[in-house]
């Protein structure tokens, strides 16, 4: 441990915040050459079966996918991934599910590759919290995170919880949705609430998933799964399930076996038997965005920056856009990353993409969840036509993959 009474440490990079957003923003700048401190109070939990396992699984896209090729961790979480090849969407209502339509969009329509590959959220922890430290430049501290924050135009001079101080040209926020640097550099944010709440777990079931991604929309919210390795034999799928908050406090407190009857019904039949396969997290659903995406000497990424509802696999990979577009900008002006102009250009790019992602994933989340027999045939309509009409299937691809 660093002793206060010492003079601070100066690195090029303070990343505060080691969850996922967190540890491959150190990684990048590490790698790029930046000196990179990453500090957080929480050190990484790499199991599935804690009380605060990960239990969420994340779909990186093909930018993702290249980003980890440039920083050299792709090699690490490869043998983990499952490809998705494709993305079904299966329109139901009533209870029992009754289908009224379904549609696949294939990943190689949009390139000779699959759509994206799943990682289980603890596992991409583990092979992070391996990988990350063999990189050079970066210094992964934790146990300590960032408390407060005096800047000037040419530098940040942080102090960490534990007194010790660190000069740094660029702070990078990535401390999650309640996120303690932004909220030091007087930035607002803007909410939304939906009254909704999200189960993630891991289930396995008795049909295969062929590596399709299917999104089950019904009144309440969707149920996605996302193909992972086979369990004890049996195919699996990490689901995301969202409901109205008090239906989703219920479906947690179920046990096990009536939790299963629902979850079978729920995915219409289509998987035939499906069994829960790990514990059950609720996440709450809002949007929020942060007014400003920098300050002096700070930039904001990641959930720090954009919560967004679990639909489209848009959350993190979202955070690995902002990551990139930041990372090319600091290796533009290596010499002096965080400068004044430099996170103005950060700041503008990304919340042009980021809010109009939010405001497409937002009315996406009101449309599918929806009791109105309305917005229940917008939605069909919407679906159908979506895919139906080939230059609007393409553009919703490409948009799914990269900045728009
Ligand atoms: C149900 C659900 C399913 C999802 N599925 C997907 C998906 O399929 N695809 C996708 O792209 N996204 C998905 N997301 C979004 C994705 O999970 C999140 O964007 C991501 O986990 C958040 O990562 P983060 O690193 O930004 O924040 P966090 O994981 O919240 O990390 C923030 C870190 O900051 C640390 N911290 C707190 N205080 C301090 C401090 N004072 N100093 C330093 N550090 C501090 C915390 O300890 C923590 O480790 C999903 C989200 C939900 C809710």
């Amino acid at each position: 441990m660093s002793d206060p009474s010492t003079s601070p440490q100066t690195v090029d990079i303070l990343v505060s915040g080691g969850g996922i957003a967190g540890l491959i923003a150190a990684a990048a700048f590490g790698a790029s050459g930046f000196r990179t401190l990453m500090v957080d109070p929480t050190p990484p939990v790499v199991t599935g079966d804690e009380a605060s396992s990960d239990l969420r699984s994340t779909a990186f896209l093909r930018p993702a996918r290249d980003l980890f090729e440039k920083i050299g961790i792709w090699e690490a979480l490869a043998p983990h991934a499952t490809p998705l090849e494709a993305l079904r969407i299966v329109d139901t209502v009533g209870r029992p599910a009754t289908i009224r339509t379904e549609r696949q969009f294939e990943g190689r329509e949009t390139g000779d590759e699959p759509f994206g590959w799943n990682f289980l959220n603890w596992v991409i922890r583990r092979e992070l919290a391996r990988a990350v430290p063999d990189i050079p430049n970066v210094e992964l501290r934790y146990g300590v995170g960032f408390k407060s924050l005096l800047t000037r135009s040419s530098e940040a001079m942080v102090t960490l919880t534990d007194g010790t101080m660190v000069r740094a040209k660029l702070v990078v926020a990535a401390d999650g949705r309640d996120s303690p640097v932004r909220e030091a550099a007087g930035i607002g944010v803007k909410t939304t609430r939906y009254g909704q709440k999200s189960l993630a777990f891991t289930a396995t079931h008795d049909l295969p998933h062929n590596n399709v991604s299917t999104e089950i929309y019904r009144e309440g919210g969707p149920f996605t799964m996302v193909p992972l390795p086979d369990i004890d034999g049996k195919p699996a799928s990490a689901i995301v399930w969202m409901n109205k908050g008090a239906y989703a406090t219920e479906l947690l407190n179920l046990p096990p076996e009536a939790f299963n009857a629902v979850m079978t019904e729920r995915a219409a039949g289509l998987f035939g038997e499906m069994k829960l396969a790990s514990g059950r997290a609720i996440f709450p659903i809002i949007t929020r965005v942060a007014e400003r995406l920098a300050s002096e000497r700070v930039a904001i990424i990641a959930e720090a920056a954009h919560a967004l509802p679990p639909i489209g696999a848009q959350g993190l990979n979202t955070s690995l856009n902002d990551l990139a577009e930041l990372l090319a900008l600091a290796e533009a002006h290596r010499s002096d990353p965080g400068t004044e102009a430099m996170l103005d250009t950060y700041a503008r790019t990304r919340l042009n993409d980021i809010s109009k992602r939010a405001r497409v994933v937002d009315l996406f989340n009101r449309v599918t969840r929806s009791e109105s027999d309305i917005l229940q045939m917008v939605r069909l309509w919407g679906l159908k036509a979506v895919h139906d009409v080939k230059p609007v299937r393409m553009k919703v691809m490409q948009a799914g993959l990269g900045p728009i």
